[in-house]
């Protein structure tokens, strides 16, 4: 961390900064400026949390220069890692789909579901039995009755289940029934409920929150590895921005950027970036492209009756279309020398 004084700062000012610096067991370093001075801070800067510097007269602004997650960073564990989910390897060899439902709705919608992703190849089903719903009045979700249809749809399938916990009380229960729980948009900075999914024991999902920074996409990761949980797989799902032709903005360079930060495998959900089932398809083959480990697509036996998100769900012709065309574009890439994105490869 930097900590820049303003143009008129005084020595006094200067000293108080590094005094404040130096009390949290700190080193400070004075660098003089063409028109000001910046005190730099040497040392684990987490402790600066105590300091309000940026309260202190003279002072201009204070900038991060080292990241504040490390578990998380590649600089801490250079490899690419994988997740296991049983036998299913995300950010191995071959892209991961997760699809089905937005919603599980019954038992009938969730089975013809769950038969049409195994069909086109997925090897996740999900469905929400929690819903986090914008409105109080849209339809919640089945809650445990959904995690037993769930249930019962891996039986039935051999998919794994991957589904959504919204609050502390229900992750026990979640656990019993699914493979690999998800940490919703609206939920990534529930600081208390990354913290406890942390000790569950159970791969994450973590999605990208509505308007998170990267930065802090990967702190709430962070989170839940400082509790004791490796297994977290970033999902990007587009982001608020002004635009209001799609329903969020799927930052596509996300991919890019967490390939180059971080150590963990990162799928992108093109549904929910787009809001748009027409847009799914190129989403998804640009994701792809970009080195995702996988895709979250959401996928409903008739999009037109769903209890939520019909008009991004895939039909299922759209989506074993979808499927057939990732499986081509993956193994070209990974035949093709001149495609690989990563020096390690
Ligand atoms: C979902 O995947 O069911 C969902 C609600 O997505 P998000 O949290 O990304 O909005
Ligand atoms: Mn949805």
């Amino acid at each position: 961390m930097v900590i820049i004084m303003n143009t008129d700062a005084t020595e006094q000012n200067i000293r108080d900064v590094i005094d404040a610096i130096v009390s949290v067991g700190l080193e400070a370093k004075v660098m003089e400026g063409a028109h000001q001075k910046i005190v730099g801070v040497i040392g684990d800067k987490g402790r600066m949390a105590s300091v309000p510097v940026e309260a202190m007269e003279g002072v201009e602004k204070s900038v991060a220069i080292s990241k504040s997650y490390k578990l998380a960073s590649r600089e801490f564990h250079p490899q690419s890692s994988i997740v296991r989910v049983g036998d299913v390897e995300i950010g191995g060899e071959v892209p991961v789909v997760m699809a089905g439902p937005c919603a599980v709705e019954s038992r009938e919608q969730l089975f013809e579901a769950a038969d049409i992703v195994k069909d086109g190849g997925a090897q996740f089903l999900r469905g929400g039995a929690y819903k986090p719903r914008t409105s109080p009045y849209s339809f919640q979700g089945l809650e445990e009755k959904g995690l037993e249809y769930l249930a019962e749809a891996r039986e039935r399938t051999g998919l794994k289940v991957v589904t959504e916990v919204t609050v502390v009380e229900a992750i026990e229960r979640v656990c019993q029934y699914a493979d690999m729980l998800q940490i919703g948009a609206r939920n990534m900075q529930n600081f208390g409920l990354l913290k406890e999914v942390g000790k569950c024991g159970k791969p994450v999902l973590l999605k990208r929150g509505l308007a998170a920074t990267i930065d802090e996409w990967l702190n709430a990761a962070e989170y839940i590895m400082h509790s004791g949980n490796p297994n977290v797989v970033l999902c990007e799902r587009g982001i608020r921005t002004y635009e209001t032709y799609t329903r969020n903005t799927l930052d596509m360079s996300a991919v890019a950027a967490i390939k180059h930060l971080s150590h963990l495998p990162v799928i992108v959900d093109p549904s929910h970036g787009t809001g748009k089932w027409r847009m799914v398809k190129p989403m998804a083959f640009a994701s792809i492209a970009a080195g995702a480990d996988g895709l979250m697509m959401e996928v409903h036996p008739n999009p037109s009756k769903a209890l939520s998100d019909g008009p991004q769900s895939l039909t299922p012709e759209h989506y074993k279309g979808i499927m057939e065309g990732i499986g081509k574009l993956a193994s070209f890439m990974k035949s093709e020398p001149s495609l690989r994105l990563f020096d390690e490869e």
